[in-house]
């Protein structure tokens, strides 16, 4: 009974904190009633294919996509130009909006959801050409219909220009009716080069290959949608106008639609200042509770380290003998093969 007598004064404490803070740290009413911020473009970025073997999940799907004599999978290859082109598109103050961001596999509806979701002005879907034939070079851009045309075109001019140097010449633009047919927005398919063509291969093991093509596809969105520098511009004359507005700078550069928004600090702030007197005041307890867990992980994790080696270890094998099974057998049929047949 005597606890609860003490405690009353710390929970009592929290109400002028909580006030104060709400005070010092709510923005202006001139600063978000004066005008709207200029809405930033969104394009949708598709890195091709993805996902791994998971011991844990044997039946989840994952898609490799084209494997190079190297080894070298399509699926790392588009990611990481897609992230060097995310880049280059935040710094233009346009939100980018990934269908992965990481090696999973996601399905061909849910990736053009993901871009009709964000209300993508563009989709750029980004993979590496495969052939029988190791000779068949060269940047090819793919469109499902008349209304892609012109993006596709735009695409394939940038990437002529930009690719040229690197030996990589034009395959020109190509209609595929069943891929991203249901796209509300410009949508194309961007096959840089041919991994299965050994020098194209090696090309796209180097960073600054995939630099140049990363560079190329943001040549072509800005050259379909010149608009996107003026909005750069009023964007940034807007945040140097509101200084203190919570979404001035941080508003065009959300990685993923999904993420959850920094609408307000201020009650994660409240909440803390409320959470950071109990704790003070319980402490001791806090602290034997600490002691007390930590006691016990030292136990638990003493055989840990050899089961996470063995478990690296399987893995690192079954991916091993995949690859090599990918390596010497025709290549599987992927999702994005029920397209293109
Ligand atoms: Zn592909």
């Amino acid at each position: 009974m005597r606890r609860r007598a003490t405690r009353l004064p710390y929970v009592l404490a929290c109400a002028p904190v909580a006030a104060i803070t709400a005070a010092t740290l709510a923005p202006p009413m001139h600063a978000t009633a004066a005008s709207q911020r200029p809405p930033a473009y969104v394009i949708a970025i598709d890195p091709g294919h993805g996902g791994r073997p998971d011991d844990a999940h044997p039946d989840q799907p994952f898609d490799p996509g084209v494997i190079a004599a190297s080894g070298l999978a399509e699926k790392d290859v588009t990611l990481d130009v897609a992230q060097r082109l995310q880049k280059l598109l935040t710094a233009q103050s346009v939100r980018v909006v990934m269908t992965r961001n990481d090696d999973r596999y996601v399905g061909i509806q849910t990736r053009m959801q993901i871009a009709t979701d964000a209300s993508a002005t563009l989709f750029v879907s980004i993979h590496f050409n495969s052939f029988t034939d190791p000779g068949a070079t060269g940047a090819l851009v793919l469109y499902p219909g008349d209304s892609s045309l012109p993006f596709a075109q735009t695409m394939s001019d940038t990437l002529q220009r930009d690719l040229g140097g690197w030996g990589i010449a034009s395959d020109g633009v190509q209609a595929k009716p069943d891929l991203w047919q249901h796209a509300t927005m410009p949508a194309i398919t961007v096959e840089a080069a041919y991994l299965t063509n050994p020098a194209e291969a090696e090309l796209c093991s180097r960073p600054a290959f995939r630099k140049a093509v990363a560079g190329a596809i943001d040549g072509g969105i800005l050259a379909q949608q010149p608009a996107i520098a003026t909005r750069k511009a009023e964007i940034a004359a807007w945040d140097a106008a509101h200084p203190g507005h919570a979404g001035a700078t941080a508003a065009a550069n959300r990685p993923l639609p999904s993420a959850p928004g920094e609408r307000s600090v201020l009650p994660v702030l409240v909440v803390m200042a409320i959470v950071g007197l109990l704790l003070m005041h319980q402490r001791r307890r806090l602290v034997a509770a600490a002691l007390a867990l930590a006691n016990l992980s030292e136990r638990v994790t003493e055989r840990r380290p050899r089961v996470r080696w063995q478990t690296r270890r399987r893995r690192a094998a079954r991916r091993r003998a995949l690859l090599e099974r990918a390596r010497h057998t025709p290549r599987r049929r992927t999702v994005y093969d029920e397209l293109w047949f």
